[in-house]
């Protein structure tokens, strides 16, 4: 395979062009994900990620550009692009009484897998839902049923899996497990391309990410390149005695005060060293109980980069 399981180039889509409610979603977008890859496209609502995964997964048409899925032009081999890839949607609509297994088979007859080539119970399992095989899905639980979405999409075996804000809505602990999978789908070869709120969810699980906003892919690179940007840290300094105010300390030095009493300090790490701020909270006279560091988050990359936008 290539080394990018998915080009777009130049892509672009307006709905309802021409009509009073005509909207531009993506402004000639270039994107390459490279094959392998746990790839993220993070933005904030409206930005144009579900018109973007849905143009890919053949559910939306483009206005303009071309995307490739797998080597597969969408427009000149629909049907192999869109055997490549898999698709996790964001809503949970199943027949309440269609038990996951014949929910599986009936996809895989969708996309004209022979039985004999099935795997459905092999990917029950693989998801946590052997035991659920042939219970009715409307007595799975949330969490249940999305793993059942997942299982869904994988039915012919895809390369590319693409999954819509694969967690929102799941508690923490589902999170984590459908994280491992993610994780597990990914070292076995499958290229996973998903779209997350989570901005955490983002810096755990991917290797690359792209953020887009009002239609414009706005940075798109490695993740911790993209968190290396940010040149931010914070100290937390527990003092061993209450400060009565807040010390200042001095250009692009940011001090505050918790609802504990530690003091919280916000400073740039490439241009003042540390040692630096721990002089100057020693010329303040303030006694060091206890200090600690926190590491900038996507987070405030995220917030810097779609303001500046
Ligand atoms: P995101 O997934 O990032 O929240 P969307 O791709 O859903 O963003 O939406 C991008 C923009 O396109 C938004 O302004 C949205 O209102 C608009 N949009 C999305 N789908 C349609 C549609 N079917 N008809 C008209 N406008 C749409």
């Amino acid at each position: 395979m290539s080394q990018n399981a998915i080009e777009i180039k130049n892509l672009e889509k307006t709905y309802n062009p021409g009509k009073h409610n005509e909207k531009k979603a993506l402004n000639s977008i270039s994107l390459e994900i490279p094959t392998g890859s746990i790839f993220g496209l993070l933005g904030p609502n409206g930005a144009g990620k579900s018109t973007l995964i849905n143009i890919m997964a053949g559910l939306v048409n483009k206005s303009g550009g071309n995307v490739s899925i797998w080597g597969f032009d969408i427009d000149k081999n629909p049907r192999q692009s869109r055997a490549s890839i898999g698709v996790v949607p964001q809503e949970i609509n199943f027949d309440p009484f269609f038990p996951p297994i014949e929910s599986l088979e009936q996809q895989a007859g969708l996309y004209g897998v022979p039985k004999s080539e099935r795997r459905s119970m092999e990917i029950l399992e693989a998801v946590g839902l052997a035991d659920k095989a042939y219970a009715y899905t409307r007595d799975l639980s949330g969490g249940m049923k999305r793993r059942l979405l997942m299982a869904k999409a994988l039915v012919h075996n895809p390369p590319v899996l693409i999954l819509d804000e694969p967690t929102a809505g799941v508690d923490v602990k589902l999170r984590k497990q459908m994280w491992d999978y993610v994780k597990e789908l990914n070292a076995q070869g499958t290229t996973i391309v998903l779209t997350t709120h989570y901005l955490e969810e983002a810096q755990e699980l991917c290797d690359q990410i792209a953020i887009i906003n009002h239609g414009n892919i706005i940075t798109n690179e490695p993740t911790q390149q993209l968190l290396d940007r940010v040149d931010s840290k914070t100290l937390i300094i527990t003092p061993t005695k209450l400060l009565s105010k807040i010390p200042v300390f001095g250009k692009k030095i940011n001090a505050s005060l918790d609802e504990n009493g530690n003091l919280i300090i916000e400073y740039p790490p490439k241009q003042i060293g540390i040692m630096e701020i721990l002089s100057k909270v020693q010329d303040h006279k303030i006694d060091i109980k206890d200090i600690a560091t926190q590491e900038t988050g996507l987070e405030e990359v995220f917030l810097q980069l779609t303001e500046n936008a």
